[in-house]
C-alpha cells in the first residue's frame, strides 16, 4: 500500500464514504480511514447511518409497523389473522442482515472505485499528514494533498444518568434490545425519541417520553406538529412536555426517573430508559495539537459554505460540522468537496434539505415553516389538503394527515412544503425537486398527477393555495 494519496478521508459514514468514492471517480488516489466497531467486535464501513442509525431504525420501524397493522388494521381490510405473535429474534436478525448487506456493499464500492479502505483510527497531524492506527495498535504516517474530516457524531450523555448499556441506554443499544421492555422511558421527544419510542410502543412497551421543552417538535411547522402530537397521543404514546429530568436511580427492578414540570416534582418507574437528547460531533481525538483547524465551543469543526476549514486543503463534512445532522446532507457535502477538490463547480443548497421523521404518521418537510415565512416578512399564501378524501389513502386505510404548501405571493414560488401522513418521506421528494427548480405553485397545479395516488394531495394543496381545490375546502 502506498503511504501517499491525493485525498485522505477520515470517517467512513455517509459523509466520508461517498466523498472517497466521488474523489476516486474524479481520478484521484484516495484512502478512507474508518474506526467503526460493532458490539460483536466486527468492523464495518457506513458509520452511524448504516450500522446504528438510519438503516437499522428504519428496518425496525417497518417491521414493528407491520406487526401493529396486522393486529389493529388488517381486520378493517377483512383479513382475519387469528393471534399475531412477535418473534423479536427474527425481526432483529432481519435488521442485522440488511445492515450487513449494505455495509458490505461499501467494501465492494471501494474495490470497484479503487478506494483504499483502511479500518482503524485516523488522527490529522497537520501539513497533509495523517496518523493511521490499525486495530492492533500499529501506527503509520500517511500523507495527502487534501484531507477530508468526516468523523461524524455520537450520542450526548446526560451527566445525571450515564449510559450503563443495560438500563440507561443510547439509541444504538435501543436498536438491539432482545426483549420488549414492559415500561420504557424515553428522554427527549426529538426525532430519535419519536422513532424508537414508536418501534417499542408498537411491539408492546408502555412508552413515556419526557421532553424538556414546552413545545412539541419546534422545528416542524406548528400546524403539522399539533396534528402529529394529537395522533401520537391517540396511539397511546405518553409525551410529557416541559419535563426537566433531574436524575435516575437504577436497581434490579428497574429505573426511577425524577423530573420536574410546571406541576412540581415527579417520579417515573420504568424498566429501561433511552436517552436521546441530541448528538455531539466527534472532534475529540481527531486533530493533533496545532493543526490550525478551528473547533467551536460545542465541538463542531468550523467550516464555510463549501466545507473548507480555515486551513488550506483541509475540509470537514457531515455531522462534524454545522447544519442538520442528516445522512443526505452529510453525503451531499462529501460529494461537493470531492468535486471541488477536482476543480469542478459544486455546491450544496442548504435552503432545500428535506427532513423526514419515519413514524406513523410519517412527517416530512422542506423549506420554511409558516412561522418562519411570517418572521421573514414574506407575503405568503398557504394551500392545505387533507388525506381524508384521497382515494389512495383511503384504499390504504391510512387517510390521516395532510399536505401543506407555503408560497411567496409575490412570485408564486414554493418556499415551504410539509406533509404528515402515509409515505410522507417519499412524497416530499416531488416538492424538494420543485423547490430545487424554483417551481411555482402554478407549476404543481399544471403538473398531471396520476390517479389514484397519494401525490394527488400535493396537487390539491397547490390548487387550494389559490382557492381552486376540486375535492376539498379551500384555504
Ligand atoms: P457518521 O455516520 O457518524 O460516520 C462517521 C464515521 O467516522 C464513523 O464510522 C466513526 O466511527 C468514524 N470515525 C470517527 N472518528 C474517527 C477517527 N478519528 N478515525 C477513523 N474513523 C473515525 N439521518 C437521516 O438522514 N435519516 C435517518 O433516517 C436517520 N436516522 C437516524 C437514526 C438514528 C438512531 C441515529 C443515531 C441517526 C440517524 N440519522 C438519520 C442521522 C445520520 O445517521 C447522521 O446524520 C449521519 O450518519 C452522519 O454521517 P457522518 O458520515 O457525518 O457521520
Ligand atoms: P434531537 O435534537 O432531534 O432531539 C432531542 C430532544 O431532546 C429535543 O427535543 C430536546 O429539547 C430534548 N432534550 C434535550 N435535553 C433534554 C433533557 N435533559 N431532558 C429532556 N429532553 C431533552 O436529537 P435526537 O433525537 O437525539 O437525534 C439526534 C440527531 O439525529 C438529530 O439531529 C436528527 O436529525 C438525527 N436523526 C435523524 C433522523 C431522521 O432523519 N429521520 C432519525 C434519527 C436521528
Amino acid at each position: 500500500m502506498s503511504d501517499s494519496f491525493d485525498v485522505i478521508v477520515i470517517g467512513g459514514g455517509p459523509a466520508g464514504y461517498p466523498a472517497a468514492i466521488r474523489a476516486a471517480q474524479n481520478g484521484l488516489s484516495v484512502a478512507c480511514i474508518d474506526d467503526w466497531q460493532n458490539y460483536d467486535g466486527s468492523r464495518a464501513f457506513g458509520g452511524t447511518c448504516l450500522n446504528a442509525g438510519c438503516i437499522p431504525s428504519k428496518a425496525l420501524l417497518e417491521s414493528s409497523e407491520l406487526f401493529h397493522r396486522a393486529q389493529e388494521e388488517f381486520g378493517a381490510h377483512g383479513i382475519r389473522t387469528g393471534g399475531v405473535t412477535l418473534d423479536l429474534e427474527t425481526m432483529q436478525s432481519r435488521k442485522a442482515g440488511i445492515v450487513k448487506q449494505l455495509t458490505g456493499g461499501i467494501g465492494q464500492l471501494f474495490k470497484a472505485n479503487k478506494v483504499t479502505g483502511l479500518q482503524g483510527r485516523g488522527l490529522f497531524l497537520g501539513d497533509g499528514k495523517v496518523e493511521f492506527t490499525d486495530p492492533e495498535g500499529e501506527k503509520k504516517t500517511l500523507s495527502a494533498t487534501h484531507v477530508i474530516l468526516a468523523a461524524g457524531s455520537r450520542p450526548i450523555e446526560l451527566p445525571s444518568m450515564p449510559f450503563d448499556e443495560e438500563q440507561i441506554v443510547d439509541s444504538w443499544r435501543a436498536l438491539e434490545f432482545d426483549a420488549v421492555p414492559g415500561k420504557l422511558g424515553v428522554i427527549g421527544a426529538g426525532v430519535i425519541g419519536l422513532e424508537l419510542g414508536s418501534v417499542w410502543k408498537r411491539l408492546g412497551a408502555e412508552v413515556t417520553v419526557l421532553e424538556a421543552m414546552d413545545s412539541f417538535l419546534p422545528t416542524a411547522d406548528a400546524q403539522i406538529a399539533r396534528d402529529a402530537q394529537r395522533q401520537f397521543k391517540k396511539q397511546g404514546m405518553d409525551i410529557r412536555l416541559g419535563a426537566k429530568v433531574q436524575g435516575a436511580k437504577t436497581s434490579k427492578k428497574g429505573v426511577t426517573l425524577s423530573y420536574e414540570d410546571k406541576d412540581g416534582a415527579h417520579e417515573l418507574r420504568v424498566d429501561k430508559v433511552i436517552v436521546c437528547v441530541g448528538r455531539r460531533p466527534c472532534s475529540e481525538g481527531l486533530l493533533a495539537e496545532g493543526t490550525g483547524v478551528e473547533v467551536d465551543a460545542r465541538g463542531f469543526v468550523a467550516v464555510d459554505e463549501e466545507c473548507r476549514t480555515g486551513v488550506e486543503r483541509v475540509w470537514a463534512v457531515g455531522d462534524l460540522v454545522r447544519g442538520p445532522m442528516l445522512a443526505h446532507k452529510a453525503t451531499e457535502e462529501g460529494v461537493m468537496v470531492a468535486d471541488l477538490i477536482a476543480g469542478k463547480i459544486a455546491e450544496v443548497n442548504y435552503e432545500v434539505i428535506p427532513s423526514v421523521i419515519y413514524t406513523a404518521p410519517e412527517i416530512a418537510w422542506v423549506g420554511k415553516t409558516e412561522a418562519q415565512a411570517k418572521e421573514a416578512g414574506i407575503d405568503y399564501k398557504v394551500g392545505t389538503f387533507p388525506f381524508a378524501p384521497n382515494g389512495r389513502a383511503k384504499a390504504m386505510e391510512q387517510a390521516a394527515g395532510m399536505v401543506k404548501l407555503i408560497a411567496n405571493k409575490r412570485d408564486d414560488s414554493i418556499i415551504g412544503a410539509h406533509v404528515i401522513g402515509p409515505l410522507a418521506g417519499e412524497l416530499i421528494s416531488e416538492l424538494v425537486v420543485a423547490m430545487e427548480f424554483q417551481a411555482s405553485i402554478e407549476d404543481i397545479q399544471r403538473t398531471i398527477h396520476a390517479h389514484p395516488t397519494l401525490a394527488e394531495a400535493i396537487h390539491e394543496a397547490a390548487l387550494a393555495a389559490d382557492g381552486k381545490a376540486i375535492h376539498g375546502i379551500n384555504r
